[in-house]
């Protein structure tokens, strides 16, 4: 029996094992007040409560800095240069990480503020800095909040929208579902403020050029995703094996009403999360370098565990940290890829020795691996 595409929805949310949920400024602030929708956050949070009850590990990517600091600011809607939206940003973000740790706190939830920017997640020396905090908060059972750090940010440099930033973060931990809750009840076939006749997709599995076409183009304000930022996003999810749904939050509760089979889009994944950052990994980063392995960490590698400096013979190549490189063993064999923890002069200094030498090698209290095993992918 083939499922209805609510039941899908229904189920991927469910059984998710890591959840992103994106939360627009417009579930989260009141237009006319500018005051933090204090009920609709509270009742998001008994929902969060929910899905830590059952194990789910969850992160928030939070808009709504802009929107609470400009009348916190005493900003008029006219003023919106760069300067001033960071402003807004900056006062903003203090008043929403507040009303997180406050809310959520009274659940027994523990959150953490995480601000990225583009490169953060674009540059593999940031990414691997950022991925392991988001791993590890998630380890320690806490809620990340997550926005784009706007008040650094500067045209050229910045998401924009915290619907890409979302999928970045979604892609970066490896999550399994990501949950776009804004306005909209979906992606619709045609406008739907437009055309009364517009039809809501509930399931897309596979992007083609008439999905993106249905989505429009892209508003280009500062902090609107419109529907193109939300499609977008959902291919970075797709590709990265995070199923993605996009639905409507203005209810008070809007994952209940997904998991009752309430309107949404659902994307399909393609394949799982693990499966794609191996082929990312494997198979899309050109290696930078070689490291040449000892029999005793190629068992080690062999047995699922992370490479340590102490089983390396040798090094070659121009990496930098976050790079691919490859693992051989002293036969030259390829043994495996990963992303290398130390650029080649530090991996060069480490050879051979054990990880509590790494202070006094390298100057700094370095991480114990030289590549983490979950950045290390075995070639067959
Ligand atoms: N980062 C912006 C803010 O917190 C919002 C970006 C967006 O709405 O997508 O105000």
């Amino acid at each position: 029996m083939t499922m209805t595409s609510e039941a899908r929805a229904a189920a991927t949310l469910t059984g998710a094992r890591r959840l992103v949920i994106k939360i627009g400024s417009s579930l989260l602030v009141d237009a006319a007040s500018g005051q933090l929708n204090r009920a609709w956050l509270e009742a998001l949070a008994d929902e969060l409560e929910r899905c830590r009850a059952r194990d789910q590990e969850i992160l928030v990517v939070s808009s709504g800095a802009i929107a609470l600091g400009r009348p916190y600011l005493g900003l008029t809607p006219e003023q919106r240069r760069l300067e001033e939206l960071q402003a807004a940003a900056a006062a903003g973000q203090v008043l929403l990480a507040h009303a997180y740790q406050d809310i959520l706190g009274k659940r027994g939830l523990r959150v953490a503020q995480v601000l990225l920017t583009l490169d953060d997640t674009e540059n593999r020396r940031r990414y691997l800095n950022a991925r392991s905090t988001l791993q590890r908060l998630l380890k320690l059972g806490v809620v990340p909040v997550v926005n784009e750090n706007d008040t650094v940010a500067t045209h050229e440099i910045r998401y924009g929208d915290n619907d890409r930033l979302a999928a970045r973060v979604a892609e970066m931990t490896s999550a399994d579902c990501l949950v776009l809750l804004s306005d909209v009840d979906g992606l619709y076939d045609a406008d739907p403020t437009a055309n009364a006749g517009a039809r809501l997709i509930p399931a897309v599995t596979e992007i083609t050029p008439e999905i993106e076409a249905m989505a429009g183009t892209a508003a280009t304000e500062y902090g609107t995703g419109g529907m193109a930022t939300k499609l977008m996003a959902a291919r970075i999810c797709v590709g990265a094996g995070c199923a993605t749904l996009i639905a409507n939050g203005r209810g008070l509760k809007p994952l209940a009403q997904i998991e009752s089979g309430g309107p949404c889009t659902w994307f399909a994944p393609r394949g799982t999360p693990l499966a794609a950052r191996k082929q990312w990994i494997a198979g899309s980063l050109v290696p930078r370098g070689v490291l040449v392995i000892d029999a005793g960490a190629e068992q080690a590698l062999r047995a699922g565990r992370s490479l340590l400096p102490v089983g390396v013979t040798a090094v070659d190549g121009t990496f930098q940290r976050g790079d691919a490189v490859t693992v051989r063993n002293a036969a030259g064999q390829d043994l495996a890829r990963g992303l290398a923890t130390y650029a080649v002069d530090e991996v060069g200094k480490l050879c051979g020795r054990r990880s509590d030498e790494i202070e006094e090698l390298l100057g700094y209290r370095g991480r114990d691996e030289v590549i983490h095993r979950d950045n290390l992918v075995l070639l067959d």
